[in-house]
């Protein structure tokens, strides 16, 4: 049977890697874009299907560098299939593995395995990041040629960050070879020793050990200077603080090849949202007064950091707005502070979360778009996906700006639902989400 074409309809399309921001039709073909029509006063015959998209936001399907699928090894807090659904319902057309799986990414046959599965499990494009080190314990660099060759897209041992700097000199050198990024979890685990969370008033007050945000900027520090003189791209993942910010853009400033992202929750969340009440200072402590779904590594930071790097990302300094989407199930957060796992679902309330800078008039919907399709694509030479470009892959996303939605747990597609902004009220829905022309998600709905 031929496949019908589809038109997405009077929709206000947002397209930065095309610089276009227009009321106008899309036009969509098997799993192509074919067109893109400005005020288009069009009429269309039977063999297409209308997606009326007037008063909706379309813009390129969403991409993720930094998902924890948990797949292999802890699928009882999420799965290739349970992930890309949850990413689907969030907007997301390509996530990541990050490869702290069990066992790790790090040789291609076990990549070539999640590749295959990923081919029937997934409803979405999933792309693997490889190891840095052999069972990313840091000792033994991965094959990272072979990595390459079985098509990881970077390198990372998120979770856990490469302490020794000589290891680290050697991945980056390494990575000249593929030209893919080093993504190295900036933590330095001497600094944090058995810090929880961010030190300062919250810390102290709840009786937490703290660790401050030198822990990041020191090992972020040592990166720059390293892929400096190595000349090695390296990409930034979840940066928190301010102190990381201002490095970043001097390093920036200088001309040297690095990037950096921002997870959705150091950007509107803040060590205050620890006590458990939504962001609510409280008069008294009492046995309640935290909430594990708070507990992330890097900690949430203060109000003026999550500000710094919301101008950060506004002025392009921070590149991009990665989830670092980390299910846990109920058994690792309903425990003590301390014992609690770190990690935020983050991929169904991303966008709605970034929405609200936006309506705060702090960051523009043209960059908050870019930093989650055009620009990640670019940074990890992803073709053909993240814009609207005739002939590119028709991943598109329709939003409805004015929709409101609670946050639930039963209402999670994800395995887990470990947030902080449970039963909290959001603005901003994803109403469609369109993955290689086929229409896969619609009004709460699944098409596969
Ligand atoms: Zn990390």
């Amino acid at each position: 049977m031929k496949s019908k074409k589809l038109v997405i309809k009077d929709g206000n399309i947002i397209d930065p890697s095309s610089r276009t921001n227009c009321i106008g039709d899309l036009v969509i073909e098997n799993n192509l874009i074919i067109d893109l029509i400005p005020n288009s006063n069009q009429t269309y015959s039977d063999e297409y299907e209308i997606i009326n998209a007037k008063n909706m936001i379309v813009s390129p399907g969403f991409i993720d560098v930094h998902t924890h699928l948990r797949d292999p090894g802890q699928e009882w807090k999420e799965t290739i299939s349970t992930g890309s659904r949850s990413a689907a319902k969030g907007g997301f057309t390509t996530i990541t593995s990050m490869p702290n799986t069990i066992p790790a990414l790090d040789n291609a046959n076990i990549v070539n395995d999640l590749v295959n599965r990923s081919k029937t499990d997934a409803i979405i494009r999933i792309l693997p990041i490889g190891s840095i080190t052999i069972g990313q314990n840091g000792v033994n660099l991965s094959p990272m040629n072979e990595l390459a060759e079985a098509g990881v897209i970077g390198f990372s041992d998120d979770g856990n960050p490469v302490s020794d700097s000589n290891i680290m000199k050697q991945a980056l050198t390494y990575s000249l070879y593929s030209d893919l990024p080093i993504i190295n979890h900036a933590e330095d685990k001497k600094i944090v020793g058995k810090g929880l969370m961010n030190e300062g008033i919250v810390s102290n007050r709840l009786g937490l050990f703290g660790a401050d945000s030198s822990a990041e900027t020191v090992m972020i520090a040592r990166d720059l200077i390293l892929a400096e003189s190595i000349g090695a791209k390296l990409h930034i993942p979840h940066i928190s603080s301010s102190s990381s910010l201002h490095l970043l853009e001097i390093y920036k400033n200088m001309g040297l090849n690095v990037t950096a992202e921002v997870t959705p929750h150091h950007l509107t969340l803040n060590e205050n949202w620890v006590y458990g009440k939504k962001g609510e200072v409280p008069d008294y402590i009492d046995e309640d007064s935290y909430d594990t779904n708070t507990k992330v590594n890097p900690p949430l930071r203060t109000i003026s950091d999550a500000n710094d790097m919301t101008k950060g990302l506004s002025e392009g300094i921070i590149d991009i707005i990665a989830t670092d989407h980390a299910p846990h199930s109920d058994i690792e957060k309903h425990c003590s502070f301390a014992d609690a796992a770190h990690g935020i679902n983050v991929l169904e309330t991303a966008f709605s979360s970034v929405f609200d800078l936006y309506l705060k008039k702090s960051i523009s919907m043209d960059r908050i778009i870019e930093s989650l399709t055009s620009r990640p694509a670019e940074i990890f030479k992803l073709n053909k996906i993240g814009g609207l470009k005739k002939g590119y892959n028709a991943d598109v996303v329709v939003i409805d700006p004015k929709a409101k939605w609670k946050v639930e747990r039963h209402k999670f597609v994800s395995k887990s639902s470990n947030t902080p902004l449970l039963e909290t009220n959001m603005n901003a829905k994803i109403l469609v989400t369109i993955y290689d022309g086929k229409v896969i998600y619609k009004d709460g709905n699944y098409n596969v």
